[in-house]
């Protein structure tokens, strides 16, 4: 096999295109199949199906600004009475004025720490000061607590020095953002707060804004700017935003900025109450304050950790349990405190009927990745644990959902969970085609593997490199081939244990197998910054799942390279990646093109609305048919970033559906330019 090798692992556009992907000379054209290494110049006749299309022009940068000059903000919902309203007032008339640069240096700055004496009264059996060795068995110190909840809640503990380290040691650096300013977020839903533009618009305490100064984090991203000052007037959210935008941050900064400021409340007294029925110290039920809900435990950790962050110096003590590991050891965990719980749905239930858990006191939910926690299956557990139990009810509690997409029926189940709530849609990272190359290539499945070596090959060995396979034999079969072939490359799929995943994630992570072969559910929603390239050796049958995955890719502002094999078993997708590719500026293969007007001819369904729109994973779907009559989308339709690139494809919409939104396109504008600019 003649592999093309090349090291240098930028410009994977330059480096695919010098691949021989079309020996016979044609290839940059469409219409020409994808000739594997170990067929080429044997059967030129062959080559008359659709192929490879070469490389692309990608100058578009979609340019939408949110201009919102208004206030936008008052006489909106009774606030909600139990849980004092902080006195939001509009961007204009400032948000209660924190000293800008106080919470840093109160906080101790990061020369100003001496060691803890609570750290140094280790082993003394005393309550209420922190203790080595717990935070999951991370080692970290963490927080026991007791008589200290009746502590003012707001201002920051004692620094300790080596947690800091611990935490914060290997925060963001050098991501670029410049590039996030260009993705468009809408807003919708009745009485929208307007967006900050800096961490320092909105006053969230003492505590969050020095672990902002330690994370690095320097400017909000943009759904962080829209979901923060939402969150903060307590109200309702559903947001539309991909893993890698910053959404996890975009609900623990508001959310643990309110428990800081309004204390545990009834939940501490309840958790002692609990202790003392049971007559024993620890062995009591804990009433967390905010439940995070994960779909994956890879995902529930990920969360924790950022929790632990934001939680540095604080009363709040975060916990995480999730199937696959020792339950033993999540309770004993839980037992210490548990203010901030962030979950699996089954293993939460147990934990419930275990009655380690009670939701009484729950007065902030999140459902991260909530598209498929309502979707595969979860819904059954997660109206279980929000509708069949103690938790306050919708209305008293306050509930966030994140997604990278929200089809349709997923938001009108949603609305369960939600109360008058507000819709923000932020446009998909893929939707920017400065982020994500999307490559579409017809290789049958016989020649997959072979196809695979070479992409390998071109996109150099230091690259990491994600390969989606729709089954865990799948995956094994492929990691198996692969080493053969002398690839360093792990693999994680559900079969592995707990253990065998955190393993496999950090060999590839480290870069000491940067090759990782997964099935969807098991890489869903990991956060690994650095992956160049995506590649869906199968690709999945909806195109939700499409997004999430290249969202692998291009992650916080950074380059990367979605690859996808497509062929006769991928029909079914043709249409909505089609869109997904037009939508994003990038290259379309004639043949996709011609597939999808087949397909459009065939189908029966030709009204069928997009499932994406201008960008974003999903419009608000109240807005499609008059909606609720309170949006106002404030957008001044300015369009800075300039429609460089050409689409490439029928602008006036394929077969006169293509372009039918079907959840969005009654916004309300004021200007003569609509929101796309058209
Ligand atoms: P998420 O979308 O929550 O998975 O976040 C993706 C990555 O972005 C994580 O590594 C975060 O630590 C990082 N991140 C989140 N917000 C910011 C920010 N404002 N500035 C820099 N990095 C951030």
């Amino acid at each position: 096999m003649s592999h093309v090798v090349v090291d240098n692992p930028h410009g994977l556009d330059q480096q695919l295109a010098a691949l021989d992907l079309n020996p016979d000379g044609q290839g940059g054209g469409t219409g020409r199949r994808y000739i594997p290494p170990h067929l080429r110049n044997k059967d030129a006749a062959k080559n008359d199906s659709p192929g490879w299309d070469g490389g692309r022009t990608n100058g578009f940068v979609n340019g939408f600004h949110d201009n919102r000059t208004n206030g936008g903000f008052g006489g909106r919902g009774p606030p909600r009475n139990d849980r004092g309203f902080g006195g939001y007032e509009n961007k204009d008339g400032g948000w209660g004025g924190a000293p800008r640069d106080a919470a840093y240096n109160s906080f101790g700055g990061r020369n100003d720490r001496s060691k803890s004496a609570f750290f140094n009264d280790r082993g003394a059996g005393s309550r209420g000061r922190y203790e080595r060795g717990g935070f999951g068995g991370g080692g970290n110190s963490r927080w026991v607590e007791d008589s200290r909840g009746e502590d003012d809640w707001s201002k920051p503990t004692a620094p300790n020095e080596r947690l800091e380290n611990e935490l914060f040691s290997g925060s963001n650096t050098g991501i670029n953002f410049e590039k996030y300013d260009d993705i468009p977020v809408e807003a919708t839903g009745s009485n929208c707060p307007p967006h900050i533009e800096s961490f320092h618009d909105v006053d969230m305490g003492e505590i969050i804004m020095g672990n902002i100064t330690l994370t690095r984090y320097t400017r909000p991203t943009p759904v962080q700017k829209h979901a923060i000052p939402i969150i903060k007037i307590k109200r309702d959210l559903m947001a539309c935003a991909q893993t890698g935008s910053g959404k996890t941050a975009a609900f623990l900064l508001p959310v643990l900025s309110q428990i800081y400021t309004e204390g545990p409340g009834d939940a501490l007294q309840a958790s002692k109450s609990s202790g003392q029925e049971n007559g024993r110290y620890g062995r009591r039920k804990q009433y967390p304050i905010s439940l995070v809900l994960a779909p994956t435990r890879e995902l529930a950790l990920q969360i924790y950790d950022e929790a632990k962050k934001f939680a540095y110096r604080s009363h709040v003590r975060p916990c995480v349990v999730y199937g696959g590991a020792d339950i033993g050891q999540q309770i004993r965990d839980l037992e210490r405190g548990c203010h901030l719980l962030v979950a699996t749905p089954g293993r939460l239930v147990d934990m419930m009927e275990r009655g380690k858990i009670g939701l009484d006191h729950c007065n902030y939910l999140v459902l991260d990745e909530a598209d498929r926690m309502l979707d595969m299956g979860f819904e059954p557990q997660i109206r279980r644990i929000v509708e069949q139990d103690t938790m306050p009810p919708k209305g008293i509690r306050q509930t966030m959902m994140f997604s990278a997409t929200f089809p349709k029926e997923i938001q009108i189940l949603a609305r369960d969970f939600l109360e008058d709530y507000i819709f923000l849609a932020v446009g998909r990272v893929g939707s920017t085609s400065e982020n994500i190359t999307q490559k579409v290539v017809w290789v049958e499945e016989n020649d997959k593997r072979s196809f695979l070596l070479d992409l390998l090959n071109a996109t150099g060995k230091d690259s990491l490199t994600l390969v989606f396979v729709e089954t865990k034999k799948g995956a094994d079969a492929l990691e198996d081939f692969l080493y053969r072939e002398g690839y360093a490359c792990t693999s994680i799929h559900g079969d592995r244990s707990q253990r065998d995943r955190e393993e496999a994630l950090h060999q590839f992570r480290s870069g000491r197998c940067p090759i990782l072969v997964a099935t969807a559910v098991a890489a869903r929603g990991l956060d690994i910054s650095n992956v160049k390239h995506v590649i869906n050796f199968d690709l999945p049958s909806d195109i939700e799942e499409y997004v999430h995955r290249i969202g692998r890719t291009g992650r916080v502002g950074n380059l990367g390279l979605a690859t996808s094999f497509f062929n006769d078993k991928n029909s079914n997708i043709t249409k909505d990646l089609l869109d997904i590719l037009v939508e994003a500026k990038q290259e379309v293969p004639s043949w996709l093109e011609s597939l999808a007007y087949e397909h459009q001819h065939k189908s029966t369904s030709r009204g069928r609305s997009k499932r994406f729109s201008g960008g974003f994973g999903a419009r608000d779907y109240r807005q499609a048919s008059g909606g609720s009559g309170g949006f106002n989308s404030n957008r001044s339709g300015r369009n800075a970033g300039g429609h460089g690139g050409s689409r490439g494809f029928g602008g006036g919409g394929f077969g006169g559906n293509f372009y039918n939104d079907g959840y969005g396109g009654n916004y309300n504008h004021s200007g003569s330019v609509d929101w796309w600019g058209n």
